[in-house]
């Protein structure tokens, strides 16, 4: 059968139609059944395009006069009485169905400022209860209405993403106000410091193996797979222990906490394996459950933080560190301990006010699922899940991130977090650098392959294999 493009469109437009006016196919559909097997595919996809995203492109072309036919139920049957209206009558029709708009608008609004669930059916009933109250007695709120008004008020179904309890809106104004308590102390202390002596340092945790969220892969298949080494390893993690600068510095060696089943201490075999293969620039411990101790902070500050207090040090840390700044005063000569000052980062507001949250951690999680990914596609020999791979990939990414390229983006998670620092204005993030899309076309700087990153330093196009043979190690 041929295939009629204007069919197609004729189809599609109804279906459009259908589902924002009131206008039913149903006995279209069945004329030509590849037009509308992809009318209904273009449909579909129009659909889920407007469901998914909350930008759902602002409608003006259906007139109130139109829209007025629709939402009456006539008795009769006959949907053309209000077009016979005259003007005067069609215009408080407008105005009534204005105001019933309004209203659920506002109920509408009410009801999610408060995080309540609502449904097809609480718009129908506050439509009807509106039309009511200004004696549009016939008016029924029918499917299409509340389709059409949906459509306006730029409503659709969402999946609930996360749960919260009623106290909610309460912690939400709390955690504001202390946020806005801590900034502005906060700020007030940043004139009396150099940024380079402005601190901030938290703990992230990684997967031991990355999995991406989303694939391409083939269309109508029930369930998508992907492969993993181990199911546990998505989910137990390692940790790191990064500082940076207000100035937009990543500071050197970096902690990182590895899981071992030996506990705190590695296996002597191992110990001797850790010593021989640490890169320079990190500090490796280790924990059952691959998270900091008490003992780890202290490491941490002797060998990561403590070095740095070159001058006035402001340092910010979040509440986990509680017993850091006991720890770190006590560690510090006196006249080294009053020169320094611990901001603790409130409860609650660290993911809005903890620059390392707010946008480093992400960025050097990307660096890591790129690696992880492409040596996956790849099927490199390496086991990617042994200690050695993560302080590879960990002091390499670390080696990346301390290029003078992404101060500017360090700079911006403190202006971001709300701090008194300069906006760094526009910058480049780790995929603009490292994995731009352009930059497939070229070959590695040292062999044939073809290019996975563009080193943040030099520039340079290099292959999986060459970035990890530390070509680039600036
Ligand atoms: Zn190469
Ligand atoms: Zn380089």
């Amino acid at each position: 059968m041929d295939i009629n493009p204007h069919h197609v469109f004729y189809l599609f437009k109804s279906m459009f139609e259908e589902r924002y006016g009131c206008f039913n196919i149903s006995n279209l559909k069945n004329q030509n059944s590849v037009d509308s097997n992809i009318a209904t595919e273009l449909f579909n996809m129009f659909i889920s395009l407007c469901d998914e995203s909350s930008e759902i492109i602002i409608e003006d072309s259906l007139d109130m006069n139109r829209e007025g036919s629709e939402f009456v139920d006539n008795e009769d049957g006959n949907e053309n009485n209000i077009n016979e209206l005259d003007d005067s009558l069609s215009q408080e029709f407008n105005s009534q169905m204005y105001e019933i708009e309004k209203y659920i608008k506002n109920k509408f609004t009410e009801a999610r400022e408060k995080r309540l669930p609502v449904h097809d059916i609480d718009l129908r009933r506050w439509a009807i209860e509106e039309a009511r109250r200004i004696e549009l007695n016939k008016f029924k709120g029918s499917p299409s209405f509340i389709k059409n008004l949906k459509f306006r008020l730029r409503i659709c179904s969402r999946k609930v993403t996360k749960l919260v309890t009623k106290n909610y809106s309460n912690e939400k104004v709390e955690t504001e106000e202390r946020k806005a308590a801590h900034l502005q102390f906060t700020n007030s202390k940043i004139p009396q410091y150099n940024l380079d002596f402005i601190m901030n340092s938290n703990q992230s945790g990684f997967s031991k193996e990355y999995f991406s969220t989303r694939t391409l892969s083939f269309r109508g298949e029930k369930d998508t797979l992907q492969s993993v080494k181990s199911i546990s390893n998505t989910t137990h993690s390692y940790t790191i222990q990064p500082i940076i600068t207000a100035s937009g510095k990543l500071l050197s060696p970096m902690l990182i906490c590895l899981q071992e089943t030996t506990g705190n201490e590695f296996g002597p075999r191992v110990s001797l394996e850790i010593i021989k293969n640490t890169p320079n620039n990190l500090i490796v411990v280790c924990s059952k459950s691959g998270k900091l101790t008490k003992e780890h902070v202290k490491k941490w500050l002797a060998g990561c933080l403590i070095p740095q207090i070159k001058e006035k040090t402001l340092v910010l840390l979040d509440r986990w560190s509680g017993q850091t700044e006991d720890f770190l005063m006590a560690s510090l000569s006196p006249e080294k301990a009053d020169s320094v000052e611990v901001i603790t980062i409130p409860p609650g507001t660290t993911g809005l006010c903890q620059p390392l949250d707010v946008y480093f951690f992400r960025q050097s999680k990307i660096f890591v699922r790129a690696i992880y990914n492409q040596m996956m596609l790849e099927s490199t020999e390496q086991e990617t899940h042994d200690r050695n791979f993560f302080l590879k990939i960990h002091s390499l990414v670390h080696n990346q991130l301390t290029a003078d390229v992404f101060r500017p983006m360090l700079q911006y998670a403190w202006y971001k977090s709300g701090y008194h620092v300069a906006d760094p204005g526009k910058f480049r993030n780790v995929n603009e650098v490292c994995f731009n899309k352009e930059q497939i076309l070229d070959d590695c700087a040292i062999c044939e392959n073809s290019v996975f990153i563009k080193c943040a330093h030099c520039n340079k196009s290099l292959c999986l294999k060459d970035f990890l043979e530390k070509i680039c190690w600036h």
